[in-house]
């Protein structure tokens, strides 16, 4: 574990990304204020995104930015834009992948005067979102013309680095408890994971409340009391969702801070994008970003800072002399320079909707880069090929059980998007062109490669497959599901 030690002297280089759109507008807001609350920043200023693009680097991110953030370890960013309709990845998933950011903090809070339907009500909660696994691997593969899949990937070391930041967030901010929301009722292996590395790991927390909720349920409290949520840890594309759904409940993108944070590096940046209609007006909230400003203070051990700045903005909003247009309307509307100086002109005055909380230090947890080896016995009993046939389930059943008669093994059954369809159950189904096709050894023998192979031989003569899978138990524990149907 590491602690990052607080000297209010200390002075600390920042890389700060301006980024795309009204990147520059929100970014240039957050340094003023951060600047006049008097710590002592040097910001190192670099380029990503459109512009980096338009130079022709396809990932969007040069060199000298990359060192920059090896160097400072902390960012600023503005929001980036990702290319449409053409190959490039998004500079944002480049700098997440790069520097291995595996926590997405979202912070949602209720703010004076900001309509929304839930004022009033006290919201203050974190999500905590995983932010390089699960679907967004970028894993995917167009099995047939007809069938796309990505892989849905979720590793325990990633599940116990997010549960960890998840309890050590709600001990560095005085929270009480924490939810693990997940569909481990429907994916039992996969967000299962997440749901039992938290009950294994949240025993090592006694003092925060632990709580598991399925996270389609997380959804429907979060709209009907979300006042009473702390801390939700959870998988990246259910926490890509609930984070929106949050900033929705207290008034929108211009209000939803986060940070990226890694072992070694962390990116501070708003929720929303570049929304480049809006790009050189000056009528932007830029108040997301010095949001994000403030979780970065704190990151850096500022907390005296960082609570100035934050009693400034509480207190610009229950004042309400200048708002910007999401808040108030284009007739009322301050620009987002004015709304800036009148945070900065209330710098060091006392707001009456400031909740003091007890920070701390967030302490990441340090987990070795290298593999996992989870030690258990394990044989391989079959397989799963996806053979792709324009075929029947009865003709391609009948055909592959001949083809395969003088080999020890059986085909247990024949699936079409997840549901059996051979031995037929009767049902009728709508099918594609890709069948799983479930071969087992006999008697769940241990089942060779060599044996694999003479199969694929064998199958290959008559068929195209287009990929397969191991069917193998661990201990005692199946490490595949059954199709719906299968016995
Ligand atoms: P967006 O830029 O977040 O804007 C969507 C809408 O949200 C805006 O039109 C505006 O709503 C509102 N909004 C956003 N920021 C606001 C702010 N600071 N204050 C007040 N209202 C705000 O989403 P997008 O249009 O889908 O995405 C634009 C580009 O940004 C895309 O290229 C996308 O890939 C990129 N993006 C980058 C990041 C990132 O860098 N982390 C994140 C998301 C999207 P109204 O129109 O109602 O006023």
């Amino acid at each position: 574990m590491r602690a990052i030690k607080k000297d209010i002297m200390t002075k600390h280089v920042v890389t700060l990304i301006p980024g795309d759109g009204i990147g520059p507008e929100v970014t240039e807001a957050a340094r003023k204020i951060v600047d006049a609350s008097g710590v002592n920043i040097e910001w190192e200023e670099c380029l990503a995104g459109s512009v980096v693009f338009k130079q022709g680097l396809a990932t969007g991110v040069p060199e000298e930015t990359i060192n920059s953030i090896k160097r400072n370890r902390v960012v600023l960013k503005g929001p980036l834009e990702t290319p449409v309709g053409f190959g490039e990845k998004s500079a944002n998933v480049t700098l997440r992948k790069l520097f291995e950011t595996y926590a997405n903090i979202r912070p949602i809070r209720e703010f004076p005067n900001i309509p929304s339907p839930y004022q009033g009500r006290g919201i203050d909660f974190v999500i905590v979102r995983e932010n390089v696994e699960d679907l967004y691997a970028g894993i995917e593969y167009m099995q047939t013309p007809g069938v796309a899949q990505t892989l849905k990937l979720i590793t325990r070391k990633g599940c116990e680095k997010i549960v960890r930041v998840a309890f050590e967030l709600a001990l560095s901010e005085g929270r009480k408890k924490v939810h693990c929301a997940t569909k481990a009722n429907i994916m039992k292996f996969s967000e299962g994971m997440l749901k039992q590395t938290f009950e294994e790991i949240s025993k090592e927390y006694p003092t925060i409340e632990a709580h598991h909720i399925i996270v389609d349920n997380c959804a429907h409290q979060l709209v009907k009391t979300p006042e009473s949520f702390d801390v939700i840890v959870t998988t990246n594309m259910n926490g890509d969702i609930l984070s929106d759904l949050g900033s929705g409940l207290i008034g929108g993108l211009g209000f939803a801070p986060g940070a990226n944070l890694g072992n070694d590096i962390a990116i501070f940046e708003a929720v929303h994008g570049s929304a480049p209609k809006y790009a050189g007006q000056n009528t932007i909230n830029p108040t997301a970003v010095i949001l994000s400003s403030l979780m970065m203070l704190r990151y850096l051990g500022e907390f005296e800072a960082a609570n100035t700045i934050e009693q400034a903005i509480l207190l610009t909003l229950q004042e309400g002399q200048a708002l910007t247009r999401d808040v108030v309307g284009k007739e009322n509307a301050a620009s987002t320079t004015a709304y800036s100086d009148e945070i900065i002109k209330n710098l060091g005055k006392k707001s009456t909707f400031w909740k003091a909380r007890n920070y701390t230090p967030l302490k990441m947890p340090l987990i070795s880069r290298n593999p996992e080896v989870v030690k258990a016995n394990s044989k391989v009993v079959g397989i799963d090929l996806f053979i792709q046939s324009n075929s029947t389930a009865e003709v391609l059943g009948k055909s592959l059980e001949e083809i395969m008669s003088d080999l020890p093994i059986t085909l247990k059954m024949i699936s079409n998007r997840g549901v059996k369809v051979y031995p037929s159950t009767g049902t009728s189904l709508d099918v594609v062109d890709l069948w799983s096709c479930r071969f087992m050894s006999e008697e769940q023998a241990a089942m060779s490669d060599q044996l694999i192979c003479r199969l694929l031989e064998k199958v290959s003569l008559s068929y195209t497959w287009m990929h397969l899978e191991k069917l193998t138990i661990f201990g005692e524990r199946l490490g595949f599901t059954k199709a719906q149907g299968e016995d």
